[in-house]
């Protein structure tokens, strides 16, 4: 945990804005917030953003990218999920970022090493994942677990079911959406109040985008108002 901490695990205090026109999935449980008392008193920290959603709603690519990984995690908190790869030129940001979606309600049929676009569909929502009686908790509601992951390098490798970026750090993933560096959660910490509020890029049930140029968007479509 203290690993973690270091490379980033820790709250920033940034939210997220929804474009006025656009009717969204919002977070109820943040990024880094503790999660002890949901795992037997053992210390641990919210490691991506939850946005609940009807059973089966489409999960969608944040951006283009590369298939990574995807896991069954019938011993994993986070269930079934599939982890994406993307370029600088996916996203216009001067990294290699990751992107995970968790809870799948199955196994995604995308196969490792496919390409995806932005907005392409991940897998349904479900609530898969043990709790912390350490089998699958029925009782979860469904929702999306979106994590973000950040390095300078290009390698990972997959250890025990999960990638781990070489050399890499946990992003709060609304810090994905300033699209611009920093995004470390150093950084993001510090930054003035007024500075936090972080515009939200979407992509519409329709398949436009806002703004129309954007090359990162919110993993669930949004509804216009
Ligand atoms: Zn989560």
């Amino acid at each position: 945990m203290r690993q973690a901490i270091a490379r980033g695990l820790f709250e920033t205090g940034l939210s997220p804005v929804f474009p006025a026109q656009a009717e969204c999935r919002g977070i109820d449980e943040g990024y880094a917030i503790d999660y002890a008392g949901k795992r037997g008193g053992r210390e641990q920290y919210h490691g991506g953003i939850d946005m609940p959603a009807p059973w089966g709603t489409p999960m969608i690519a944040a951006a283009s990218g590369t298939v990574v990984g995807k896991f069954q995690g019938e011993r994993s908190f986070r269930g079934i999920e599939i982890v994406l790869r993307h370029s600088s030129d996916d996203t216009g940001i001067p990294l290699w970022t990751y992107t995970q979606y968790a809870h799948c309600s199955e196994m995604p049929t995308l196969e490792v090493g496919r390409r995806v676009r932005m907005g392409d569909r991940i897998c349904p929502t479900g609530n898969t994942g043990i709790g912390q009686t350490g089998v699958q908790s029925n009782r979860r509601r469904p929702a999306i677990h979106f994590a973000v992951f950040f390095s300078t390098r290009e390698q990972y490798v997959e250890m025990r079911n999960v990638i781990i970026p070489a050399d890499g750090y946990w992003m709060d993933p609304v810090a994905l959406f300033r699209k611009t560096l920093p995004l470390d959660s150093s950084s993001m910490k510090s930054l003035p109040e007024a500075e936090k509020r972080i515009p939200i890029s979407v992509m519409f049930d329709s398949g436009e985008t806002f703004p129309a140029d954007t090359r990162v968007v919110w993993p669930y479509a949004c509804t216009r108002k």
